[in-house]
């Protein structure tokens, strides 16, 4: 169907919609079922039967099979059931483990999918992109990428960038009229907009002509599908990490297999011993385990409001040193209200509540009727009308449909007695040119009834002002000079330095009937009128946000398109501007390189009238000092800051669709403070991760240090290979993920923010791991020893007593490893699914030991009260034994 061919409302007819309120919802549902969802295809994924079979690829478990089978055939069949058995088991773990990440990472996936709006029984209504179907009416604004291919209805100066299907990164204007060229080539369709294409400029509507695979993007979708890699660099580290490790305990294994045999005990009986001890003692599901660890931050995160989308943000936001972040309605609430207004020398107050349009104006602390004050009259008139936000009445409150700026003018227009529908009467809209923050300014070109036209333009006063050359002074127009201009600067900034966001308002006739095609032509010669002051109330958190940071070390930058000293009077409440701390304008900014900025950017705490293109410099220079940076934005031109910054933040709520897919890390909330709760957690996840590294590690440096103990001292095997894999399964998984939803340690944002560059074992985690490993090694010979000595022909007995002793040392050190100072400086029993996982441990090895069908299986004798004190204490000295010594550190 050649839609670009035909006029909208033939298009109209042929889709059967209705422009004016789109499709039914009977409608939608018929149309879903007909064409399904507004989806690509995606790569093929993996089936569950090959992940759980992928589990039993490692090369250790595949020996350990072979091994298992050949004693199997050497008759030993409860043994080779039974390992086969516990290696199915740790199979599905993997599996449940590697599944739930993928699950979690998929959920996400859903969570940060693009939404669009759309007209569906006669309303507005916002819905996933997945859920088009064609005949929808879809809305789309600058910042916006369309959900499905449409044939444009309506463009108000409509611009749209089309690289990713023609590789032309020009963007090309949209317009409705039919095409009469034949064949159109992407690139030509001026009234086609391309599903995944974005918005540069302007807004405009569009009726759905092709969704999913059908769409011009589904034809060359498999470009899509390669994926980037979600792997973080702690799991590569983890990774290059765990080879070594492997190695480390290949070499060992095998070092006890040879001391093992040259003792006198059978090759047969080490072989089997050895490689149930490397299956045990290679960390093989550590990187699954840090996934897992990863997403269930994220899921935490969820709850605070912050939406991780690359899970690589998990790590890197607890490196973050700096948080650049936006003004206006992150750090402040964006609920606009005009309270001062200026003109011809006069200034007027105007009380009232948020958006409600009531209110009294004063001069002079008198009560006056704006209508008899023309100044103000002109002010707010034209503030009313080159505006585009709306009030919807709710049942309780009043709800500002736009932009806050403009809904503060509305407003006050509104305080006055103005109308807007009335005022539309009054006036036609000829053209707009939108507002964008690099010029700080929007107009529209306008009719009255008389037929006289003018540009009105509102926006930044200092901008207005150079671009007057005019000003209306009680009611007539008189030339702009030097000594105005100052007055007037002196009103702005007078307004300014009361923390109000400032606008200014200005106008100029033109000739009927010219056709002004560029905003530069529209905004210059301007005849000024006046400014008006809002309030914008700071969030009530932000203000500790910023000091938590402070004391975690996390400089705090304020990066706003607002005036100098507006900034600064906020900048100041909120405690980011103190001391020493500088501010840097935009103009200043535009003149500095790169390595001009260098030499400053850790100085400044404020950049105040800055576009967003400056943000890329911001960060460059940051980053260029070593600095791990978080920067905010939200609009189209944010989006090389954000994509550039090691944290790039997108707003949830006022953020583009660019913005956020730029982003790690959306705000569901707009909120300074999510962020800084967002460093917390990820800070927390990281600590965490490093716990169970810990703990893990140290368990199996344990296994193998006993057995290679007892090898070298001639001694019998103290652990059967079925009891070593039983100990790496019960004691391995649950308190491992236990200790990665453990709460952070009370001083988490009390310390610098760690280096990107930390190695898995800095700050002591190394000697952490050997030691610790090192004394369960030793006590769990020491039991065995003196069990054995005592009676060496109950070597069954005198082995299930060095099982017990080397679950209990891991169960008992991983209590230890909660806190990186020592066990005595948290409740160890503070973290609730650590608890509960370390009781269903000891459940599953009591089973072993005292359950009469299952002690043959894993040659275990039930254990007598009194050599349960004998385990106790020695499997508790480690743990002790590193208190004392943290005591005494400390006491020093
Ligand atoms: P940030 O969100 O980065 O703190 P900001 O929202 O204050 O910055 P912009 O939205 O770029 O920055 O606004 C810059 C200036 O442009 C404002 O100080 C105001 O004077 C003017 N301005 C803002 N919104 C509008 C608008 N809708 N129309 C005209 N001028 C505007």
């Amino acid at each position: 169907m050649k839609f670009h061919e035909m006029e909208i409302k033939q298009v109209e007819k042929v889709l059967e919609t209705d422009f004016s309120s789109g499709l039914s919802t009977e409608e939608i549902k018929k149309r879903i079922a007909q064409h399904g969802h507004n989806e690509l295809d995606e790569g093929e994924k993996q089936s569950a039967l090959l992940l759980f079979f992928s589990q039993f690829k490692d090369f250790m478990v595949l020996v350990l099979l072979a091994a298992t089978l050949i004693s199997g055939l050497l008759g030993e069949y409860i043994d080779a059931i039974a390992i086969i058995a516990i290696v199915i088991i740790n199979g599905f773990l993997g599996f449940f483990q590697e599944r739930k990440a993928e699950k979690s990472l998929q959920a996400l996936k859903e969570l940060t999918a693009p939404q669009v709006s759309v007209l569906r029984d006669g309303q507005w209504l916002k819905i996933p992109s997945k859920e088009i179907v064609i005949g929808d009416i879809l809305k789309f604004t600058s910042g916006d990428r369309i959900g499905a291919d449409v044939r444009i209805i309506e463009s108000k100066s409509l611009e749209i960038e089309e690289s990713a299907l023609t590789g032309e990164s020009v963007p090309v204007s949209k317009s409705i009229d039919a095409l009469q060229t034949a064949n159109p080539g992407i690139g030509d369709m001026e009234n086609i907009g391309f599903m995944g294409t974005m918005i540069t400029r302007g807004s405009g509507l569009g009726v759905v002509i092709a969704t999913g695979m059908k769409t011009a993007m589904g034809q060359i979708a498999d470009l899509l599908q390669n994926a980037e890699s979600q792997e973080t660099p702690l799991q590569r580290r983890l990774e290059q990490l765990g080879k070594i490790l492997i190695t480390v305990a290949l070499v060992l294994t095998v070092l006890v297999v040879v001391i093992g045999v040259f003792q006198g005990h059978e090759l047969y009986e080490m072989f089997l011993a050895g490689v149930s001890l490397a299956v045990a003692a290679i960390p093989e599901g550590l990187p699954a385990i840090v996934t897992v660890a990863l997403s269930l931050g994220v899921q935490k995160m969820i709850k605070k409001n912050a939406i991780v989308r690359k899970i690589q943000a998990v790590e890197t936001l607890g490196c973050a040193s700096v948080i650049c972040s936006d003004k206006t309605g992150t750090m402040t609430q964006n609920k606009m209200t005009v309270t001062h207004l200026w003109s011809s020398g006069h200034t007027w107050t105007v009380d009232g509540v948020g958006y409600q349009p009531q209110g009294k104006f004063y001069r002079n602390e008198k009560t006056v009727h704006p209508k008899d004050e023309k100044a103000l009259q002109q002010m707010l008139i034209f503030g009313m009308l080159c505006n585009h936000s709306d009030l919807v009445m709710n049942e309780e409150e009043i709800i500002l449909d736009g932009d806050p700026t403009e809904g503060a003018l509305l407003v006050s227009a509104m305080k006055a007695g103005f109308d807007r529908p009335a005022l539309l009467k009054e006036f036609t809209v000829i053209n707009e040119f939108p507002f964008d923050s690099a010029r700080k300014m929007m107009s529209m070109h306008v009719k009255d009834k008389q037929g006289r036209h003018f540009i009105v333009t509102k926006g930044a006063p200092d901008v207005i002002l150079g671009n007057c050359e005019s000003i209306l002074w009680e009611e007539k127009t008189q030339y702009l000079g030097q000594e105005i201009q100052n007055k007037v600067q002196d009103a702005i900034n007078g307004l300014a330095a009361k923390a109000l966001r400032t606008i200014a308002i200005a106008f100029k006739p033109v000739p009927a009937h010219t056709v002004i095609i560029s905003e530069h032509e529209a905004e210059k010669k301007l005849t000024f009128i006046g400014v008006q002051g809002m309030i914008d109330p700071p969030r009530p958190e932000v203000k500790d946000a910023v000091k938590e940071c402070k004391e975690a070390g996390i400089k705090t930058v304020m990066i706003t398109g607002d005036h100098v000293i507006t900034a600064k009077a906020i900048a100041s409440q909120l405690g980011i501007l103190t001391g020493k701390s500088k501010v840097l304008d935009g103009k200043a900014l535009s003149d500095m390189s790169v390595e001009d900025l260098e030499n400053v950017v850790e100085d400044v705490s404020v950049f105040a009238r800055v576009s967003p293109e400056h943000k890329l410099k911001i960060v460059k220079a940051l980053q260029n000092k070593g600095h791990v940076v978080a920067m905010t934005g939200d609009g189209v031109n944010d989006a090389p800051a954000i994509k550039a910054a090691d944290i790039g933040v997108a707003m949830g709520i006022t953020g583009t669709d660019v913005a956020k897919e730029a982003s790690a890390l959306v705000l569901l909330d707009d909120n300074f403070a999510t962020i800084k709760a967002a460093i917390k957690e990820g800070r927390n996840i990281y600590e965490n991760i490093r716990k169970f590294v810990r703990y893990l590690l140290a368990s199996n440096v344990g296994e193998i240090l006993v057995m290679l103990f007892a090898m070298i001292l001639g001694l019998p095997l103290p652990l059967v290979p079925i009891q070593i894999l039983w100990v790496n399964l019960v004691t391995d998984g649950l308190p491992a993920m236990a200790l990665g939803l453990d709460r952070p340690e009370e001083n988490v944002m009390k310390r610098k923010p760690r280096s990107p560059n930390e190695g898995v074992f800095s700050r002591g985690l190394g000697w952490k791991v050997v030691s610790r490993g090192f004394l369960i090694g030793l006590v769990t010979l020491l039991a065995f020893m003196i069990v054995y000595q005592n009676d060496s022909s109950r070597l069954d007995y005198a082995q299930t007593i060095a099982f017990a002793t080397l679950v209990m040392a891991q169960l008992i050190h991983v209590f230890d490893c909660r806190s990186e100072k020592s066990v005595l400086s948290r409740n160890p029993f503070g973290n609730q699914y650590l608890v509960w996982a370390v009781i269903s441990s000891l459940v599953l090895v009591l089973v072993v030991i005292y359950y009469p069908p299952l002690q043959p299986v894993f040659h275990t004798l039930p254990i007598l009260a009194k050599d349960w004190l004998l385990i106790m204490g020695l499997s508790s000295v480690p743990t002790f034994l590193l208190a004392g010594s943290f005591l005494l550190r400390k006491t020093k």
